[in-house]
Parts: structure tokens; sequence; C-alpha cells
């Protein structure tokens, strides 16, 4: 039924650096739209490029050529701003670069709420927020799974989101009222739940495979770094090239251009299907038999959530330190950074009888949260809600018709 009342506007402020903090924004919006249809408008906003003056707009473009030519700088830089000193100098700087953008974005979209899913847009954004005399919901969804840089809390937003139990503690630790600190999980796109009811089984791996023009016959090895595609991703495709194994590989290369042309260029002694940036991740997992990965995050909880074991094979140094321990530790998976030995534990994993791949397949599952995305969406329009029943209530009061009012809360599902 068509709602009386305008769609909630939910902003996500996010940037493009990496594939994860998108990623993450559309898994919540889309578990919007599975609640409440058109009744909210979800703007998925990246602060930095499109609101930031020049040059600074053009920061998210550096981000990558930083990753990949000053990885070490990257990772002095993260764990310098983890000192308080430097954060505080940071956060006032973030205050003024930010503010003027914020209070734009704002005045353009009037969000009902605001859901900021990157370290760098919370104090400033929620400050102007307030400044502005909006008292709409504020939440942060943190996107990184054990490794926090501080800026990521302010113990002032009305919920804060983590994904691991470690992240809750690292939050609480930070000044995060416990209340305010919900572990609900990574969020990732609803569609890997789709494929994982229509490919429950390992044998049904054969028809996802065949579906994205892959040999059903094969084992498969997915082969990814993120949204960049950044890293030895072309050493350890050839190392496994090299190890000759009874498989197929899917190489992800990304927005990495370059490297997409020059590994479709090359020639190999396995089928391998190369890749740029794909739109359907969920249909890749589900057809392939482990990952071999960058300790990214969002692709470590998809992995989880299609009970596919993890090879690791870099991190980016900061944010994704700690994610190599999550998963050696809960025992999803390895870590190996060289890659000959990449390749070749592979070939222990897959010839063995695969029981090492059953049983870091059976961890996976029994960690993840694939459900993570509903349970934050339904977190969002219970803060909404529980502002907007006085507002509702008002309104409603108004009407006459009782049944616009009766429709209306039938909407709001209150
Ligand atoms: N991704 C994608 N298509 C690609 C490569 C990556 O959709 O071709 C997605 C991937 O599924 C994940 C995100 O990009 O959701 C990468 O996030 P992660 O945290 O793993 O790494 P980041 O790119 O942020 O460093």
């Amino acid at each position: 039924m068509a709602s009386l009342y305008p769609p909630l506007n939910v902003l996500f402020l996010m940037s493009d650096v990496g594939g994860g903090h998108r990623a993450a924004a559309r898994a919540i919006a889309g578990a919007l739209r599975q609640l409440r249809g058109d009744q909210v408008n979800s703007i998925i906003v990246d602060l930095m490029a499109d609101y930031l003056p020049w040059p600074l707009n053009g920061l998210p473009r550096t981000y990558s050529p930083l990753i990949r030519y000053a990885h070490p700088l990257h990772g002095l830089a993260w764990h310098l701003g983890c000192r308080p000193p430097v954060a505080k100098t940071l956060l006032e700087l973030l205050d003024m670069v930010f503010s003027p953008g914020v209070r734009r974005c704002y005045t353009r979209y009037r969000p009902d709420a605001v859901i900021s899913v990157h370290p760098m847009m919370v104090h400033a954004p929620l400050r102007v927020l307030r400044e502005m005399g909006y008292t709409v919901p504020f939440m942060t969804v943190v996107t990184d799974l054990v490794s926090m840089f501080p800026t990521w809390f302010c113990p002032q937003v009305d919920a804060c989101v983590v994904p691991t139990p470690a992240a809750a503690q690292a939050a609480r630790h930070l000044g995060m009222p416990a209340e305010r600190v919900k572990v609900l999980g990574q969020p990732i796109d609803l569609r890997f739940r789709e494929y994982l009811h229509q490919f429950p089984l390992p044998d049904d791996r054969r028809a996802a495979r065949a579906a994205l023009g892959l040999r059903p016959d094969l084992p498969t090895i997915l082969l990814v770094s993120g949204g960049e595609g950044m890293g030895p991703l072309a050493e350890v495709a050839q190392a496994i090239d090299a190890q000759r194994l009874a498989t197929q590989l899917v190489i992800i290369c990304g927005r990495n251009e370059s490297l997409q042309q020059a590994l479709r260029e090359r020639s190999w002694t396995l089928p391998v299907r190369v890749e740029g940036f794909i739109e359907n991740m969920a249909a890749w997992m589900a057809a392939s038999d482990c990952i071999v990965t960058k300790a990214g995050p969002g692709t470590i909880a998809e992995a989880m959530a299609m009970g596919l074991p993890i090879l690791l094979f870099s991190y980016i140094l900061g944010q994704e330190e700690g994610n190599v321990a999550y998963v050696v530790e809960n025992g999803l998976g390895a870590y190996t950074p060289e890659p000959t030995a990449a390749a070749a534990l592979l070939g222990d994993w897959l010839s063995d009888g695969q029981e090492r791949l059953l049983r870091m397949r059976r961890q996976c599952q029994r960690l993840a949260r694939p459900n993570a995305a509903l349970d934050i969406a339904r977190t969002v329009l219970d803060l909404v809600s529980r502002r907007e029943r006085v507002r509702i209530f008002r309104a409603a009061a108004r009407s006459d018709d009782r049944g616009r009012d009766a429709a209306f809360w039938r909407n709001l599902g209150a």
C-alpha cells in the first residue's frame, strides 16, 4: 500500500576509498528497501568527492596509489593517528574541512536519519547536524573487524554498530556508553543470503559455476584483493598457476584496470577467468571452493557467510592488521604472504579429501552473520520511529480520518 507520508530520507556518509564503505552502505540500504520498500529513500553520499572543495575532493583518488606505492607511509600515518594528541588534532582538522560541505549536504537532503560508515565522518557531521537543529538519529556503522581507528567512536552518537565483540570492547574502551554499542555483524549485501538459499550444499556449486560460464566439474579458487585490486595479486595468481592443481582460477581485479589487462594478455596453464570490478560477488563466491584475498573486512565477512575458507596473502597496514589474527585464530583460514607458499598451501587444502576445507567452512558459517544488514536496518528504523512517534502522533491527531490514521500506523509497523 502506498504510504500517506513522504519517504524517510536515510543519508549514508561514506567515501569510495576501497570497496568496503560503499558495499556496507549499499547493504544496509538494500535491507531498508526489503523491510520498508519505497517508504525509505536511501541516499549514499561520497562526502569527500562530492562535498569537499578542490583539491581535497581528489583525496579518494589518491587512496589506491597511496596503498599501492606508499603502503608503509599509510601504515605509519594510521598508527600515528591512533595516538590521542594526533587523533585530537586530526579531529579538529576534519571538523574544519568537512563542516561547510556537510552543512550543504544536510540542507540538500534534509535527512530523517544519518548513518556514517567511515571513520573520518563521525564527529564533524554529528556536530553540524545538531548545530543545524536536527534532532534526527545519527548512527555509526563500524566497518573494521578488529583494528580500530579512534575517530570511529563518538559517545554522542545515538547508536554505534560494530561487527565483532573485539570492536565493541574497543568502543567501550573509548568511552562509548555500553547501551549504545550494538554487536550486529558486518553488513553484507542481502544477495549473499539469497545465493546461500539457492545453493546451500557444496554440490550446488556446480550449478553456480555453470551459471557463470565456468567449468562445473572443476574445483574453483577465487582470487580477489578488495575493490581496488591491490597488492601482489599477479604474483599470487602466477604461483597458483604454476602449481598445476586440478582446479580453475577466477581472478577479480576490481578497479585495477591495468592489472586486468595484463592478466588477460598472459597465457595460463589452468583454466583462468579474469574479471574487472564485478557487481555480483555473491554469485562468484557461491561458485567457489575457497577464497584467496587480502584481509579486507567486507570480503572476509562475505566469505564467512558463504562458508568459504579464507587464505590471506596480504593486509593493509593499520586498519586490516587485526583481521589476520581474526581469520587464523578463529579457524576460518590461514595467512601466507609468500605467493609460492600460499599456492602450495592451496594444493594441500584441495588435495587431502577436502577435510580441512570442510572444517574451515563449518567454522566460517558458525561465526558468520549474513543477516547483519537486516538487523542494522531494523535498528535504524527503531531509532527513527522512537523519535517519529511523537511527530506522527501529533500529525495523526490533527487528522479526523481514522482510516488514514490506522494505515499510517500500519505502514510504519509501529
Ligand atoms: N567488491 C566488489 N567487486 C569487486 C571487488 C570487490 O563488489 O570487483 C566488493 C567486495 O565484495 C567487498 C568490497 O568490495 O564488499 C571490498 O571490501 P573490503 O573491506 O574487503 O576491502 P576494501 O576494498 O575496502 O579495501
